[in-house]
């Protein structure tokens, strides 16, 4: 269960002065039932190494279980089986106040009638600290997330981008062990996201909190994690660096769930170590058994060549920056496929083309494991 990344990290924690705590789930799975006896396994036999200090992107699919195992984590739902361990300190049971962990939710969640100081000091309230400190670690807060000059509004009178930095600045004044946050910039428009995008990893690396990361957008993920867990069904897929996620995905899941213009995938097979397309079209030579596939191939791993081995025609073409994307059928086969040719500016509907590819993907078709 454990890979490179996390056997390098446990080298560099112990290398390393220690920052931030390890999160640590020990094959935990949550089953939910309902009255009528239903169960919906929601997170399933999930291990994972967070090393202390990253800021951990957890990726996947609307109802995969991600706010589940965050919640889990954070201890306001109760394994149904398995351990959570805060570095060497099994917290399964330890209930959510003596954990040490900061929450951030999508909607602000702010009380309304409090102003911005009252709703970050909040959590010291039943601490009994001097009224002093309080005003002091408050401003820290606020400093910290830059919104030190808002103090005395309300809620209302914030955009949700400053909305959310409250919200993060009350879930850090009591200088938590792990900072947890669920899909904290779905509400925010596109601009506001990607700034606060900005913040939060700021924000992490000057605290070297532990951070997880809940979301469902790949490029969130790509762009804000040190590391990303891909999950899929409550099932554990893949943890790497995002780069690695991207470009050795473990799975068929894992290469379709990242990339935009996704991944094309076809089918196919592998008979006398030679893989063809199901139309036959024959791609390359290649050292497996004899099974059934899938071919996957990025848009831009998609090339203009002679000798290329898919005769195609192009139908649409859309310029990207200095890139060009084209949208071709294959010939004598209905599937089309995007490809993203790098000065692709003489390209024209209607074009015959051969397209060759640099890299190609192949999974089982049974089990969706990568085999090349
Ligand atoms: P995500 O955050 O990835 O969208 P969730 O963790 O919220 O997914 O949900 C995972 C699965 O568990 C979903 O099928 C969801 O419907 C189910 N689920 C979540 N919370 C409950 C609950 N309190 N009772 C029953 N089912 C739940
Ligand atoms: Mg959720």
């Amino acid at each position: 269960m454990v890979n490179e990344v996390e056997k390098q990290n446990m080298e560099n924690v112990s290398n390393e002065k220690k920052v931030g705590v390890d999160v640590r789930l020990q094959n935990v799975t949550k089953i939910f039932t309902d009255k009528s006896g239903a169960e919906t396994r929601a997170v399933d036999n999930f291990s994972v190494l967070i090393p202390g200090g990253k800021l951990v992107g957890l990726l996947g699919p609307s109802g995969c279980g991600k706010s589940t195992t965050l919640y889990m984590i954070a201890g306001l739902l109760k394994p149904t089986a398995g351990q959570i361990f805060f570095d060497e300190e099994d917290v399964t049971v330890v209930p959510p106040e003596k954990r040490g962990i900061g929450l951030v939710f999508q909607n602000y969640a702010l009380y309304p009638h409090m102003t911005v100081r009252q709703n970050i000091m909040f959590p010291l309230e039943n601490l009994k600290y001097p009224k002093e400190e309080m005003e002091r670690l408050t401003y820290e807060m606020a400093a910290l997330v830059d919104i030190e000059n808002l103090l005395d509004r309300k809620p209302s009178q914030l955009s949700g981008g400053q909305q959310q930095r409250v919200a993060i600045a009350r879930a850090l004044v009591k200088k938590p062990r792990v900072l947890l946050l669920d899909e904290p910039l779905s509400n925010l428009d596109a601009r506001l996201r990607l700034q606060t995008r900005e913040e939060i990893k700021r924000i992490q690396k000057e605290t070297g909190i532990t951070t997880i990361f809940v979301t469902h957008d790949q490029e969130e993920a790509m762009s804000i994690s040190d590391e990303i867990v891909v999950m899929n069904f409550g099932v554990r897929q893949q943890m790497d660096l995002p780069q690695v996620v991207y470009d050795e995905p473990k799975n068929l899941f894992v290469a379709k769930f990242l990339g935009n213009p996704p991944i094309n995938v076809a089918e196919g097979y592998v008979k006398n170590k030679e893989l063809r397309l199901i139309s036959d079209l024959k791609l390359e030579d290649i050292d497996v058994e004899d099974q059934n596939v899938y071919v996957g191939i990025r848009p831009e791993f998609f090339e203009i060549t002679d000798d290329g081995a898919i005769s195609a025609t192009i139908e649409l073409v859309e310029h990207i920056g200095r890139d060009t994307m084209a949208l071709c059928i294959i010939d004598g086969y209905h599937e089309t496929v995007r490809a993203i040719i790098a000065e692709g500016r003489h390209l024209q509907p209607g074009q015959k083309i051969k397209l060759g590819y640099k890299r190609i993907f192949v999974f089982n078709k049974d089990t969706g494991e990568r085999i090349k």
